[in-house]
Parts: C-alpha cells; sequence; structure tokens
C-alpha cells in the first residue's frame, strides 16, 4: 500500500491532534510528513518526536530547539507555515488552522499539494471564489472536513447526475441553545465553552454558542456545493446524529449519520475514496430513544440570519462577517467583552463597512482588515464589559 504523506496544518489544535491519532491507528497508510502549529512549542516538540516529520513550523520562534527534534527541517516566523508546505512534498494538506490567518496556508497547499482537506472553514469563506477558482484551475481536490459538509459530500455522490433541490444543514444549537434571550447576554466563558456534544477549540465553541459557526457553515456550503443561499436550509438537531441531509427532487433526502466524533470525517477526507476505521463506537441508535429536530431561532441568533444576508450580498460582505467575529470572539475569550456584544459588534461592521467587490487575495485582506479596525473600535466606544 502506498503511504501518503500529509501535512497537519495547525497540528496541535482539536482537528490536527485528532487527524494525528489517526495517522498513529495506520502507520502503513499515512505518514506526518510535516506538522505545524502558531505557539504551542512544546506540544509540537512532543508531536515531532513521535511523528518523526520531515519539516515543522512555528510561527512564534521559541527560545530554544531542543536536540532532539533538530532532525527535521524547522521554520519559523509569521509565513513558517507555508514555507513548509513547500519543502515538505506532502501529497495531502490538512489546513485546520482558525480563522482567515489559515488562508495564505490553503493557498500554497492548493498550488504545492494534490488534495486539500478543509477544515479552516473561515479561509473558504473569506478566500471564496478566488479559492475555488485556484483549486479548479490547479486541478486540485478540496475535501471537506467539516463534519456538516462532510455528509453532503459523502450524500450527494450517490447523486448519479440529478439535480440537488435542497441543503439541510444540521446544528447542535451550542451551549446557549435552550437559553432565554436575556441571560445569553452575560453568559461567561465557561458557560459558552461547555459544547453539549462537541469537543473543539475555543473559537469554534464560541461560534456555536451564537451560531455564527452555523453561517460559516451555509456560506462554505455556498462555495462547496454551488448551491445559493435560498436552497441551503438549517435545522437544529441537538442529538448531532444526523450530520446532514441533500434532498433531490422527487423529495427524497439522502442522510449521513453517526456519532458526533471529528474522526469521522477527519479520517473520511483523509482516505478518500477509502473509508478507514478509526475505532469508532458504532451508532446505537435505540441508545439515543428519539432524535429531535426544530426551526432554528433567527431572533435569539441573529449572527445566523445574517449569513444569508452576506451571502446574497456577496464580494467582501462573507469577509467582513467572518471579521468582525474574530475579534469580538477573541476579546470574548479574553474575558473583555460580554457574550451578548458579540453579534452586537458583527452587526455594526456589516451595517457600516461598504461592500465592494474581491478581485485579487489584496481584496480580501483589506476587508478583513478593515473589519478588524471597525470592530476594535466599536468594541473600544461602545461595549467594553
Ligand atoms: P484549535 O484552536 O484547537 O487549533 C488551531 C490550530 O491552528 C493550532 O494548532 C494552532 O496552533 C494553529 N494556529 C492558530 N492560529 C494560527 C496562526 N495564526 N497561524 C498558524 N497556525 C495557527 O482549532 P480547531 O482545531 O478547533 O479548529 C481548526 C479549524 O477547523 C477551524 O477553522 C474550525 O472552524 C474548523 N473546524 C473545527 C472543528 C472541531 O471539531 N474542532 C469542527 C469543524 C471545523 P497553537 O496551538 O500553537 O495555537
Ligand atoms: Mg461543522
Amino acid at each position: 500500500m502506498m503511504i501518503r504523506k500529509i501535512a497537519i496544518l495547525g497540528a496541535t489544535g482539536s482537528i490536527g491532534t485528532q487527524a494525528l491519532e489517526i495517522v498513529r491507528l495506520h502507520p502503513d497508510r499515512f505518514s506526518a510528513i510535516c506538522l505545524t502549529a502558531h505557539s504551542s512549542s512544546e506540544k509540537l516538540f512532543d508531536l515531532v518526536r513521535e511523528f518523526r516529520p520531515k519539516v515543522a513550523a512555528l510561527c512564534k520562534e521559541p527560545a530554544i530547539l531542543p536536540e532532539d527534534v533538530r532532525f527535521c527541517e524547522w521554520f519559523f516566523g509569521e509565513d513558517a507555515t507555508q514555507r513548509a508546505l513547500e519543502a515538505s512534498g506532502a501529497d495531502d494538506a490538512l489546513c485546520a488552522v482558525v480563522g482567515i490567518a489559515g488562508l495564505p496556508a490553503v493557498w500554497t497547499a492548493l498550488g504545492v499539494c494534490e488534495r486539500v482537506l478543509l477544515a479552516n472553514k473561515e479561509a473558504l469563506v473569506a478566500g471564496g471564489d478566488l479559492v475555488l477558482e485556484r483549486a479548479r484551475k490547479l486541478g486540485r481536490e478540496i475535501l471537506p472536513v467539516d463534519s456538516e459538509h462532510s455528509a453532503i459530500f459523502q450524500c450527494l455522490r450517490a447523486r448519479e447526475g440529478n439535480p440537488v433541490r435542497r441543503l439541510i444543514l444540521t446544528a447542535s444549537g451550542g451551549a446557549l441553545r435552550d437559553w432565554p434571550a436575556e441571560e445569553m447576554e452575560s453568559a461567561t466563558v465557561e458557560q459558552v465553552l461547555r459544547h453539549p456534544t462537541w469537543k473543539m477549540g475555543g473559537k469554534i465553541t464560541v461560534d456555536c454558542a451564537t451560531m455564527l459557526n452555523k453561517g460559516l457553515e451555509v456560506i462554505e456550503a455556498n462555495r462547496l456545493f454551488g448551491m445559493p443561499g435560498e436552497k441551503i436550509d438549517v435545522v437544529v438537531h441537538p442529538e448531532s446524529v444526523i450530520h446532514s441531509m441533500v434532498e433531490f427532487e422527487d423529495g427524497a433526502v439522502l442522510a449521513q449519520l453517526g456519532n458526533p466524533d471529528m474522526r469521522g470525517p477527519i479520517g473520511y477526507a483523509m482516505g478518500f475514496p477509502e473509508r478507514i476505521p478509526y475505532g469508532a463506537s458504532p451508532l446505537q441508535l435505540p441508545a439515543y430513544g428519539a432524535l429531535t429536530f426544530r426551526e432554528p431561532d433567527f431572533a435569539r441568533f441573529p449572527l445566523l440570519k445574517l449569513a444569508y444576508a452576506a451571502l446574497e450580498a456577496g464580494g467582501t460582505a462573507p469577509i467582513l462577517y467572518n471579521g468582525a467575529n474574530e475579534v469580538a470572539v477573541a476579546r470574548f475569550l479574553a474575558g473583555r467583552l460580554r457574550f451578548g456584544a458579540i453579534a452586537r459588534t458583527v452587526i455594526a461592521a456589516m451595517e457600516t463597512i461598504p461592500t465592494g467587490p474581491v478581485r485579487a487575495l489584496e481584496d480580501i485582506y483589506a476587508a478583513d482588515q478593515a473589519a478588524r479596525r471597525f470592530a476594535e473600535g466599536w468594541i473600544g466606544g461602545n461595549d467594553g464589559i
């Protein structure tokens, strides 16, 4: 069996470490040839010791590089992820950096790898057509890692050329799913990070609580599957057993099910088109008893609604939506912003900053900077803790 050389960008994170669990289980299939992180140096050193990659990268240069990790080639600095990836000779890149900070890595990955296994949804939301065009031109495959998009991707393989009527994204509803609106305003970091079904990195867990994550996913689904917003629905499904669905013209709906375990979609992308075991516990539907569904509450979760508007507006609108949120979420996680102010910040940014077309990467970064500057200023002036 050919061993696939995989670069794991964001190796110290939630997605990165779960991908490495799969590499650990299947050393005959995968070799982690490139491992990168931002600043978690000790954690990355341990991974380097175990997985023996050819190259490794840290955006923040550590004070000392231990003797026993010097066997591999190291890259440091802001663009270390991209330089390491270029030097790696990886077949596939798992892009699991968080935020638009991962866009340069996705861009590079499309240039040098056969396949991009995409967890970093913000890069696709902001990168939009430019990223898709680059993939198309270079003949690269983008395989979704996000569980909903992996589910849709799997269901679409049965379409046999038939048109799709609707995509139905399921949503857990996040940590504040059942909270009354007045209490949501001042939810604490600890409460927000207590996600009911998924264990994930901090940023995405906050995004689940505002449901902006589902908003990003609506836009991500538009990018990946070419469906307009009005054909992408969201349904709240607290058990997170149905990962998403595809509806065809005859009304038939295909769904993909499984226990909520990110190793499923990560492993599916890594092994595609083969399905590789990762030690999942089998789905026991009777243990769930019932699977339940409800409409999303746009009044308590205005950022979900706003994603549709951003998608409809097009151009730089999704970039503003994402950029303002990244600033607000970082502030919230640092204990410097009320939970309720996250939505207000993003809404104000979208209402205030004019949108424009995206012709080049520079337009993306300029819009992102405009959103960040606006959010910093707006929070400073209006909504401290
Ligand atoms: P984490 O915060 O757990 O991990 C992020 C990883 O990226 C870490 O390795 C981190 O390094 C690295 N990183 C952070 N910032 C930078 C930067 N500026 N430049 C380079 N590397 C950086 O995030 P998750 O694993 O939860 O999420 C990763 C992506 O996957 C996100 O886009 C998220 O939306 C998406 N996703 C995640 C899911 C999950 O289950 N976690 C599910 C679906 C999608 P360091 O440790 O040094 O900070
Ligand atoms: Mg998801």
